[in-house]
């Protein structure tokens, strides 16, 4: 495989970019190798500058449900910015994206759009705290939410592929303010509450685990969380900054008949484009500045273009029922076959998904690497990263699949 071209832009890159990137993930350090710089994706493949094609399962890590550059949303993103590109004032796109959501999430009443999925977490916790009047928040071990100091406390995600407890630069003090559960455990969620209860503002829970590879939800853990913060009086907040709308057109929530007292969202509902939010019912979210005391801005957010590409992103999701569960299906194929050929070739592969999110572990970093290295070279492109979740998009083939699955052997075989 050339790689020619790509040497040299990483050699650029990392003169200017700390990292030769913008998000500490992406530098493939995890893998042990140069990341691709990408000139372009259609569909569910991505080209890099040597000429090379990749399936790509990363798929703008969650965001991309409909495929790289997908006509509709491409034309509706081109329609909109002839109408000028931001305003800092409301616009049309953005009460269509917020009914859109409303309509599939009735429990979000009311929805403030921010810029991306951290924001959107760190808004919604300080919306908990000023609405509870309390200050420690609940936030499950191996779990991501985004990279606000507080919450960079044992986070998952970069900073265990990297290696690094927590982050530098992060107070103790603010450290202090989070207390990390150990994951769907009821017991000790309810021990921690027995001890802290009237302090505790919320929980912070990915229904479905996306940061330390794939955890499929417990809906009956969930459900013990939402009875333990109702009578503690703790909010229950759902981060689906990955799953919005990941699995179908909705909500995990929704899915697990649970009904959290604040969602995140991000990624899907911005048609790729950079974007978080965060929703509830009228009488906590009437909490927020300008009707209540939570202060919470943006010049960014509400972008029209970025809004626009949500609308029509979520229209064609809305009639993709099918398509949903195509994608599950594929998933569940690519998943199956992978774990039985590893099985044949004595390679101890722990595979684990849920709808279109998968993950493949070795549990040995070389042996990870040796794969990834394989798959990379017969055009697969993976998460770079045990930790990290792959998607499968509505442009994934039953023949990419395949392919894919072609280059799992060669790979597995080697190992
Ligand atoms: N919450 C979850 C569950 C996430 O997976 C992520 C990022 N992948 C975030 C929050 C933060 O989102 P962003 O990277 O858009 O800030």
């Amino acid at each position: 495989m050339k790689s020619r071209n790509n040497s040299r832009l990483i050699r650029d890159a990392s003169r200017y970019l700390v990292g030769g990137v913008n998000s500490p993930v992406r530098s493939f350090r995890y893998v042990g190798m140069d990341p691709k710089v990408i000139r372009k994706g259609k569909g569910a493949y991505i080209y890099d500058y040597d000429g090379n094609k990749y399936i790509d399962y990363v798929i703008s890590w969650g965001a991309a449900i409909l495929g790289h550059a997908h006509p509709a949303v491409v034309k509706s993103i081109r329609a909109a910015v002839k109408q000028g590109v931001h305003f800092g004032a409301t616009t049309v796109p953005e009460i269509e994206l917020a009914q859109r959501i409303h309509n599939a999430i009735p429990l979000i009443e009311k929805i403030r759009f921010v810029n991306s999925g951290t924001e959107a977490v760190m808004a919604a916790v300080r919306l908990a705290r000023g609405f509870t009047g309390r200050d420690l928040i609940i936030k499950f071990n191996n779990s991501y939410h985004g990279h606000a100091d507080y919450l960079l406390v044992k986070a998952g995600s970069g900073l265990v592929t990297l290696g690094i407890p927590a982050s530098l630069g992060v107070p103790r003090d603010y450290a202090k303010t989070v207390l990390i559960a150990p994951g769907a455990d009821a017991n000790a969620l309810e021990r921690i509450f027995s001890k802290y209860g009237k302090q505790i503002a919320a929980v912070l829970v990915e229904p479905v685990g996306g940061n330390y590879g794939v955890t499929p939800p417990d809906y009956s853990f969930l459900s013990r969380v939402r009875d333990i913060t109702k009578r503690y009086g703790a909010q229950l907040i759902f981060d689906e900054v990955i799953t919005g709308f990941r699995f179908h057109y909705g909500s995990v929530a929704e899915l697990a008949g649970i009904t959290p007292d604040l969602i995140c969202l991000g990624k899907i509902i911005g048609g790729g484009l950079p974007i978080g939010a965060y929703g509830g019912n009228n009488e906590i979210m009437g909490n927020l500045a300008p009707l209540g005391k939570v202060y919470q801005a943006s010049t960014f957010a509400g972008n029209p273009i970025v809004m626009q590409a949500g609308v029509t992103t979520l229209e064609i999701l809305e009639s993709a029922a099918k398509e949903y569960s195509r994608i599950k299906d594929l998933t569940e194929y690519l998943v199956l076959h992978l774990k039985e050929q590893g099985k044949k070739n004595n390679v101890d592969v722990r595979t684990s998904f849920w709808g279109s999110m998968f993950s493949v572990k070795f549990g040995s970093k070389r042996l990870f690497r040796k794969f990834y290295r394989i798959l990379l070279d017969n055009g697969v492109y993976f998460a770079p990263s045990e930790f990290e979740a792959d998607f499968l998009s509505l442009a994934h083939t039953q023949q990419d699949v395949d392919e894919t699955l072609r280059a799992v052997y060669k790979a597995l075989k080697k190992l």
